[in-house]
């Protein structure tokens, strides 16, 4: 190793494993234990226990935060169903839709639009999914804290995975998608994007679309 640039990763041809192959493929996904085990998840209604109120106190990167208006922003979901599934989520901790108020409907809107944007000139997607879960009844994940849904949709990104076996491939790593979107966000007054990449995630590359 030669000063700071770190090595490239190693592939390993997997006839180097122990084990005979037996005609099967697998999809490793250690990341979905995290939300097997519940973890984000919170243990109440309470604004101290809301991941959606935390993640705004994060960078960037860290946070997975794509863009912050005023009164909402734009976070990539941990758990996607597709690559690139936004949530637009207002700061304030209000659970109902009909309680935002106009600065906050307002924000929502134009983030979702923007979210559209971005994803387009990123990935190109087919069409979107868009919308609230409005109560866990309606399949919301987070119940207390509103949050829309912008999921990019493509041709043939459905499989028989989440059918057989409840889990999506998902091909882009999120902290590779969140400045891949940062990048494309169309920046407004009032909106502030951190397109910047210090883990070096992004090499120019587009990554693509699909699933
Ligand atoms: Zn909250």
């Amino acid at each position: 190793m030669t000063g700071s640039a770190p090595e490239p990763a190693q592939v390993v041809p997997a006839s180097e494993f122990a084990g005979v192959p037996d005609g099967f493929e697998r999809l490793w996904t250690p990341h979905r234990m995290a939300y097997l085990r519940g973890e984000n998840k919170p243990d109440d209604s309470s604004q101290g226990a809301c991941p959606f109120c935390r993640i705004p106190t994060l960078s960037d990167p860290d946070g997975l935060v794509v863009a912050r208006a005023g009164d909402a922003y734009a976070v990539l979901n941990l758990y996607p169903y597709n690559p690139g599934h936004i949530m637009v989520i207002p700061y304030r901790h209000v659970a109902d839709y009909t309680d935002l108020t106009p600065g906050e409907v307002s924000d929502v809107a134009a983030l979702t639009q923007q979210a559209m944007i971005a994803a387009r000139a990123a990935s190109a997607p087919h069409g979107f999914n868009i919308g609230i879960n409005q109560g866990g009844v309606a399949g919301a994940g987070i119940s207390a804290h509103l949050h829309q849904h912008v999921v990019p949709r493509w041709g043939g990104d459905s499989n028989f995975l989440p059918i057989i076996a409840r889990t999506k491939a998902v091909p882009v790593l999120l902290g590779q998608t969140r400045v891949l979107l940062a990048r494309a966000w169309p920046v407004t007054d009032g909106v502030r994007v951190d397109p910047s990449d210090p883990d070096g995630l992004v090499d120019g590359t587009p990554l693509g679309a699909g699933a």
